[in-house]
């Protein structure tokens, strides 16, 4: 299937100068979404995942059914505050400013293989925030999926540490 055509592009969202890359379209047709998440649950399960660790909120739309699928543990990782128990957090850079994510303390026991999985890749700091959690939890990351990768943007390159893969690859400026 092309699932690249359930992806709309919406120019200056949130603000002028993004090209936002909008889900909804996928994720409203059941043989798309359906399709994308075999694509991602194969690249988890070739990892060997003991884990699958999704990223705030769009993350959570496609780890979680990913950890059904295979049958392991589901772990979220959230923007700082929402997480109730024993907490870790990581502070990292945004375009402006800096934002914080959290993952419980207990949420993966070391050794343990963790897959990242968000919906989009762009400069790939959010995700490198994701797997220093998963190390200071003496986890180790075993792999990151994402839906789309925003290529241009150095993602790929700033995560050069993990193996990184990408169901769609579309060019950015
Ligand atoms: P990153 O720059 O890789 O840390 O991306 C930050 C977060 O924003 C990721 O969770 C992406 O899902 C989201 N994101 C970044 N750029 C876009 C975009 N152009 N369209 C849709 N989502 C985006």
């Amino acid at each position: 299937m092309e699932l690249a055509r359930f992806i709309r592009s919406i120019p200056d969202f949130p603000r002028p100068g993004i090209l936002f890359r909008d889900i909804t379209p996928l994720l409203g047709d059941p043989g798309a979404f359906r399709s994308a998440l075999d694509a991602l649950t194969a690249l988890a399960r070739d990892s060997g995942a003991g884990a699958i660790v999704g990223i705030e909120s769009r993350g959570f739309l496609f780890g979680a059914p990913i950890a059904d699928r295979l049958g392991l543990p589901f772990v979220p990782v959230r923007k700082e505050g929402k997480l109730p128990a024993a907490r870790l957090t990581v502070e990292y850079a945004l375009e402006y400013g800096e934002s914080r994510l959290d993952i419980h303390q207990d949420a993966l026991a070391p050794g343990t293989a963790a897959y990242i999985v968000d919906d989009v890749l762009a400069t790939g700091g959010t995700a490198l925030a994701t797997a220093k959690l998963v190390e200071l939890l003496g986890a180790r990351v075993c792999g990151m999926g994402f839906l789309i990768e925003l290529a241009g943007l150095g993602g790929r390159e700033r995560l050069g540490a993990y193996a990184v893969e990408a169901v769609l690859r579309f060019e950015e400026a």
